[in-house]
């Protein structure tokens, strides 16, 4: 019996884990769990990040005995595919890379379709500035990631799987790498997985840092070696994706969660979070902020909560003047907004996105008309190109961004710069160029006075 190999293997790599970290001052066991001990963890609830600093990402075996593959154990043995789609649905956990979209309906499709083979693909190109989520994952606990691949390909039917990740990124790329094969070992991937008739295979393909390729479109051409451009969307990719067949694809931090959600339950997942958004989300606290790093919460944290409380506020002494959340394609939100809950809900009403989990804090010495500039001349040099308003609408934004920046703005820059956000925003290709001006449209929003002060040449 497959369960009880994997209850041997637990048992062995447990006493050993909890021997080796028991005299260590850094964790604290409680039980069968481990946690980070300090200042930084104690208002963390770490799901996803379960793992991260605690196991050997290079040892299967101390994964196991954290609980690893017991959900797809219990998938494969006590549920059909149909209970595993009804138990994500359930769970309400939203694609963390930054759209939101119900994970249990995106499977339910791609079972829905009659059309083989079907395949598994997990965006890891990860490139927003300051964002380094996806890549922790990958290194700090790959397994976690392979094993909501698995759970997923089992569910829709699927026996071939992609990881798509950034070259830029090689330990996460080694990390997964050495997780591929010590799951081959033990009969995790490949024939016949513990002794079913379940099979996949997962292939790793390098992405070369194009911030565009992270789009669902341009991410699936450049899988099928293709250049990686953003394609009209005809079809749902649960119906044509990869190789025009059906294909559900998900982030790093969206497959993190499937197996826990699995093994302890929906009800277990939905204890945490709010009605709208389910769950954890893990943010990368970067930028002028005393404690930085990953950062795990339940959803419906407030930014001061994140900021303060586990960030320690602005550092030297500073004041916190604003935060930008959810990548270069996220608003300037500024402090007096702080008690707003971080969900999908509460951040799209005050003009930002949860993206996938970036957090730029920004103190009292920043110029909010220089961040606008900082993530215009990124999105210029990440647009692929192929449409109009977003390979060139974007430039001329950037140029009226670096003109009032030095002095030379005028009013009607300003009335420019809105006319053109908007216009770019409805008429791009994809999302890149469709949420490429939410910076200076939230910043403007927000710091209209500093816009004003560099046009009226008081900076
Ligand atoms: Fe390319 Fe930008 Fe158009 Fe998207 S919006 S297709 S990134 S040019």
């Amino acid at each position: 019996m497959f369960k009880d190999k994997l209850d041997k293997i637990k048992e062995e790599a447990k006493k050993e884990l909890f021997d080796r970290l028991s005299s260590n001052g850094n964790y604290l066991i409680e039980g069968d769990t481990i946690k980070l001990i300090g200042d930084f963890y104690k208002n963390q609830t770490r799901i996803s990040l379960k793992n991260y600093g605690i196991i050997n990402p290079e040892s299967i075996e101390e994964y196991i005995a954290l609980g690893g593959y017991r959900g797809l154990y219990k998938a494969l043995f006590e549920m059909t595919r149909q209970e595993v789609i009804e138990e994500v649905k359930k769970s309400n956990l939203r694609g963390r890379g930054g759209a939101g979209f119900p994970t249990g309906r995106k499977w339910e499709g791609a079972f829905k379709v009659e059309d083989y083979p079907k395949y598994v693909v997990c965006n890891a190109d990860e490139g927003d500035p300051g964002a380094f989520m996806d890549r922790s994952l990958l290194e700090g606990d790959p397994h976690c990631v392979i094993e909501g691949m698995l759970i997923a390909a089992y569910a829709i039917g699927s026996n071939k799987g992609y990881v798509y990740v950034r070259a830029e990124y090689p330990k996460a790329v080694s990390m997964l790498r050495k997780a591929i094969e010590s799951a081959k070992k033990y009969n995790m991937l490949g024939e016949n997985i513990m002794g079913t008739d379940f099979s996949f295979d997962l292939e790793i393909r390098l992405g070369a840092g194009a911030f565009v390729c992270g789009e669902s479109t341009a991410l699936i051409q450049s899988i099928e070696g293709n250049r990686g451009l953003s394609q009209q969307k005809v079809y749902r990719t649960t119906e044509k994706g990869l190789f025009n067949k059906p294909t559900v694809l998900n982030n790093v931090e969206t497959f993190s969660n499937i197996g826990q959600i699995i093994d302890k339950g929906a009800d277990w997942y939905l204890s945490y979070g709010t009605e709208d958004s389910s769950g954890t989300k893990v943010f990368c606290l970067v930028g002028k902020v005393e404690n930085s790093g990953l950062v795990e919460v339940p959803m419906g944290t407030t930014l001061r909560e994140i900021i303060y409380d586990i960030g320690g506020g602005a550092s030297g002494g500073k004041k916190v003047k604003a935060v930008q959340t959810g990548g270069p394609s996220g608003g300037c939100i500024p402090e007096n907004l702080f008690d707003t809950k971080v969900d999908f809900a509460s951040l799209k009403e005050i003009g930002s996105i949860m993206g996938s989990g970036g957090m730029v804090v920004m103190d009292e010495d920043d110029c909010m008309v220089d961040i606008a500039k900082f993530f215009m001349e990124f999105t210029v040099d990440e647009s692929c190109g192929k449409c109009t308003p977003c390979r060139i609408g974007n430039k001329r934004v950037y140029e009226i961004l670096q003109k009032i920046t030095m002095g030379k703005g005028t009013e009607e820059d300003l009335e420019k710069l809105k006319d053109l956000s908007e216009l770019i925003t409805k008429t791009s290709l994809c999302g890149l160029g469709q949420t490429a001006t939410t910076p200076v449209v939230s910043s403007m929003h927000y710091f209209y006075d500093e816009y004003k002060s560099h046009t009226d040449g008081h900076c």
